[in-house]
């Protein structure tokens, strides 16, 4: 890494090096194999605090910055992809409630969070609408002291084992425009009209459970309101999903460095005509190549998380950070594969994981031609003639 790290910095990500190393490289495959959940690598997290890796400290989390929190998030994902999604789309939830959450809210929801014991994600997308997320259908009617909400949810991640999820849906379906119509509610499971469908079988990302959600006259409490007034949903989101994004693009530094490093490995042991293949000088070109991206992208997803950590709107930087770290990830896997020949194609080494697993990253947290239009229209708005 060409950056330097401080000491506290350093203690908490060889912190997780060895969670890394000890936990969870030596079962990823595995329990990707059988699309396992990992229970007990979520016990862990919870006991090194995890699920509050961004929340602040007086809300019982670990109060990481995000630049810290991007270091974090490439070491798990160095491991297994699938793990940070345990805590994106998490504690995307708790920002938003941390943001723009009543002082109640926060007090409520933080430290439960924080803990592990109440852990979900984010429920936005629906099977017509995910990039445009203004023609989500579900909808909130207030009655009394409560709201009514009707509709489903797709593609929700923790859906299976989570029991809480930040849900956007639509308080007024006629406001010009629609997101002004849009309200974000905390909802638990275990109350009735809240279904869980079932689990959705994927290329990668396995382990975690990604499932269909359905609500058919499932009351929530209107304290349950993120800011206790409607209409404020669609922006919330927008602020939080540069969190996401962040995540993201550090997961995606995490699938190419594991990428890298197994290949440096790989190509010194590995001979063809008498020597090591890394002597060949076009396998020595993809490892300069995935090594020098890896550095670019690393300074991508750093700018971004400090952007953040200044408390500046940050949708040029993390959709610059996400586009390129992402599709770095699924680059570098495919370098990875050629580099290990035939048996980078077979389940006896982890590269067709870090393959499978990649496509995800161009998808999740706005498609990439998506970050293109937010960066083109981020810069049309900083240099306008
Ligand atoms: C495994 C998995 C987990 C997920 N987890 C969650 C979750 O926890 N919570 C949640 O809310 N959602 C989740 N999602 C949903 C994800 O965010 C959406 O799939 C994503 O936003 C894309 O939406 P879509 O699938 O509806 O594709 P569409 O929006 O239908 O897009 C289809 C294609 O059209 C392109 N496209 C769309 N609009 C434009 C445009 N204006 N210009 C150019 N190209 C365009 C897209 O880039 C894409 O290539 C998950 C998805 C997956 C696969």
């Amino acid at each position: 890494m060409l950056i330097e790290l401080t000491p506290e910095q350093e203690e908490i990500v060889g912190t997780i090096r060895k969670f890394v190393d000890n936990e969870i490289a030596p079962v990823a495959s595995q329990l990707d194999h059988a699309d396992e959940y990992p229970h007990a690598i979520v016990e862990k997290m919870k006991e090194l605090g995890l699920f509050g890796a961004t929340i602040p400290i007086e809300y019982g989390g670990i109060g990481l910055d995000y630049l810290t929190y991007a270091m974090v998030v490439e070491e798990l994902a160095r491991g297994w992809m699938s793990i940070p999604g345990l805590i994106n789309s998490h504690l995307i939830m708790a920002y938003i409630v941390k943001t723009f959450g009543t002082e109640a809210q926060r007090k409520k929801w933080l430290p439960a969070f924080a803990s592990g014991e109440k852990r979900g994600g984010l429920a936005l997308s629906e099977s017509d609408a995910g990039s445009d997320v203004q023609a989500i259908r579900t909808s909130a009617r207030r009655s009394g002291d409560h709201y009514v909400i009707n509709g489903s949810k797709m593609w929700i991640t923790n859906a299976r084992y989570g029991n809480t999820f930040a849900l956007l849906a639509k308080t007024d379906a006629n406001t010009d425009p629609p997101h002004r119509g849009m309200s974000m509610f905390i909802i638990e499971k275990g109350h009735p009209g809240f279904q869980v469908g079932r689990d959705i079988k994927k290329l990668g990302y396995r382990g975690l459970k990604t499932c269909e959600l359905f609500f058919e006259d499932f009351e929530v409490p209107a304290e349950n309101l993120v800011s206790g007034v409607e209409g404020g949903g669609f922006k919330f989101v927008m602020s939080a999903l540069e969190t996401g994004r962040i995540n993201v693009a550090a997961r995606g530094l995490g699938v190419a460095r594991a990428s890298l490093e197994a290949s440096l490995r790989y190509a010194q042991q590995r001979r063809t005509f008498g020597k090591p293949i890394a002597e060949h000088q076009l396998i020595q070109e993809k490892l300069a190549d995935m090594a020098t991206k890896l550095e670019a992208g690393r300074m991508l997803t750093y700018a971004a998380a400090k952007a953040k950590d200044d408390g500046r709107r940050v949708d040029l930087e993390a959709g610059m950070a996400k586009l390129f770290a992402t599709e770095l990830a699924m680059e570098s896997s495919l370098e990875a594969m050629r580099i290990h020949g035939g048996y980078g194609y077979t389940e006896e080494f982890p590269i067709e994981r870090y393959f499978r697993d990649s496509p995800l990253l161009l998808i999740g947290e706005g498609t990439n031609e998506i970050q293109k239009l937010v960066i083109a229209r981020e810069l049309l708005k900083r240099y306008p003639v």
